[in-house]
């Protein structure tokens, strides 16, 4: 940082550029960032002014100052501040791998449309994680650095794999007698087969849930269709069985947004409510495994689902207004990056991408992947993310494998094609297994990508409404500091 360019002479001082980039705003206002993401808006004179190099306001210089987008020459407190800051934003990068997802069947007794992996019928055989897979992936698992270790059970719907997810706990715990990582275990999972067993097995293991809740009834079981045309009613019992024996925060839901949400977005947030949760994820469809196959019909597209999250975010910034605790999961995530120097650890917004270093899964089968849509692609063909095999492969062979190093280099945020200019690049994450399949190279092109347009348009409406409004701007922090 040495030579910067001068950004203007000022009062008879220099000033120079420390690493900024700007987005305009629709109403002329331009939004400033740093390198770590700090923010400032200025006026469209202001901007003028500065980029011009033409600083005469001494208010405005402050305030550039003050977020460490220019400096007096010589001056190395701003550097210094701005990588601490870096490094503490990067921080997780040493303590890799932290979530290892393990998907102990593919079997399902539901048939969802969106469903996000290839499941098989019940009555299919020969897709359960075997003893002797479910060992060697703990055993994986234990390689890693991480002081740190989640277990999360995948499907399929897990629960048809009981045997498996026992011994996996069983065998972490026996482990981790010697190990003393932090050990946490989730089962994700449709809650339909949940009996006093698992409860009793739950309770004894300290095991979580988390579940599926799409809205109401008539919206959620059409998306969740099974046998008996009962998923929400069977999904509800079981949350209200976990919440009486194990404690209320011991399961959480996600909701997927389908065609059928839009357009109904209060309804679904009420729903929540209804039924104790207080966070929800208005998360969109993933374009993975049979979800991919979704009818016209059932598709939308970004714009609608801009439309769905502000309506959303809207109705949960009214509800807190009015004195009802609820909280948008992904702009909390979000906020957590533009507010603070804390990383959430959230594999789809961080760069380098989360693949591999943030999560491993191992599937039924023994084969490692370094996503879990990742698995789902080569559920449909494409191996592209397939790192290795247990019983073959070293926890350096997965970690050093050209299938995962390639692709967290390749889209890398700093340098990408857009990414590396874009005002928004601190608060975003790469994905490249998102952009390997809607535009066949782990980058694709940013102006037509869902992923940055969708991310986008939420950074927007929290900036718009952190700046503009004070009520959201106490929330906001508020989410952020949680
Ligand atoms: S994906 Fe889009 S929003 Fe995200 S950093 Fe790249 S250009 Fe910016």
């Amino acid at each position: 940082m040495r030579d910067r360019i001068p950004a203007a002479t000022a009062g008879g001082r220099q000033l120079q550029f420390l690493p900024l980039r700007f987005e305009r705003w629709d109403d002329g206002r331009v939004l400033l960032t740093n390198m770590v993401g700090e923010h400032l808006f200025v006026d469209g004179p202001e901007f003028e002014a500065l980029s011009q190099r033409r600083l005469t306001d001494p208010a405005l210089i402050r305030r550039l100052r003050a977020k460490h987008l220019v400096r007096l020459p010589g001056e190395q407190l701003p550097v210094d501040l701005l990588a601490v800051k870096y490094r503490t934003q990067h921080q997780r990068l040493a303590d890799s791998t932290s979530l290892h997802l393990f998907v102990v069947t593919l079997r399902c007794e539901h048939s969802c449309a969106y469903c996000q992996v290839s499941r098989r019928n019940l009555a299919h055989t020969g897709f359960d994680m075997t003893p002797e897979t479910a060992r060697a992936a703990v055993s994986m698992a234990f390689r890693s650095p991480s002081p740190r270790l989640k277990f999360e059970f995948q499907g399929g719907e897990p629960l048809l794999n009981m045997p498996a997810v026992r011994l996996v706990v069983e065998e972490a715990e026996r482990i981790n007698g010697t190990e003393g990582r932090r050990l946490a275990f989730v089962i994700a999972s449709n809650l339909a087969l949940l009996d006093d067993e698992v409860l009793a097995f739950a309770q004894r293991h300290d095991v979580s849930f988390s579940t599926s809740l799409d809205g109401p009834e008539d919206l959620h079981n059409r998306n969740r269709p099974r046998p008996g045309r009962d998923s929400r009613q069977r999904t509800l019992t079981a949350v209200a069985h976990i919440r009486e024996q194990l404690g209320h925060d011991r399961v959480s839901a996600l909701m997927t947004t389908t065609a059928g949400s839009l357009g109904r977005v209060r309804e679904i947030i009420d729903s929540y409510l209804e039924n104790g949760f207080r966070h929800i994820f208005l998360r969109p469809v993933s374009p993975y495994g049979f979800a991919r196959r979704l009818s016209r019909r059932r598709a939308y597209d970004v714009d609608a689902w801009a439309d769905f999250y502000t309506e959303g975010m809207e109705y949960i910034l009214e509800l807190n207004a009015r004195g009802v605790p609820v909280v948008e999961t992904y702009s909390a995530i979000v906020l957590k990056k533009m507010l603070t120097n804390d990383s959430p650890g959230y594999v789809d917004l961080t760069s380098p991408a989360g693949i591999g270093i943030g999560a491993l899964v191992y599937n039924y089968d023994g084969a490692v992947y370094a996503s879990d849509e990742g698995r789902m692609l080569a559920e449909s063909g494409d191996f592209t993310f397939r790192l290795g095999q247990l019983g073959q492969d070293s926890y350096a062979d997965l970690m050093t494998s050209a299938a995962l190093l390639d692709p967290l280099e390749e889209s890398y945020t700093g340098s990408v094609p857009m990414c590396c200019d874009c005002a928004f690049e601190r608060y975003c994450g790469a994905d490249p297994v998102f952009h390997h399949t809607t535009a066949g190279d782990p980058v694709g092109r940013k102006p037509e990508s869902a992923f940055c347009r969708r991310n986008k348009a939420v950074f927007r409406f929290l900036l718009d409404r952190y700046t503009s409004d004070p009520h959201a701007r106490e929330l906001f922090r508020a989410w952020a500091a949680r």
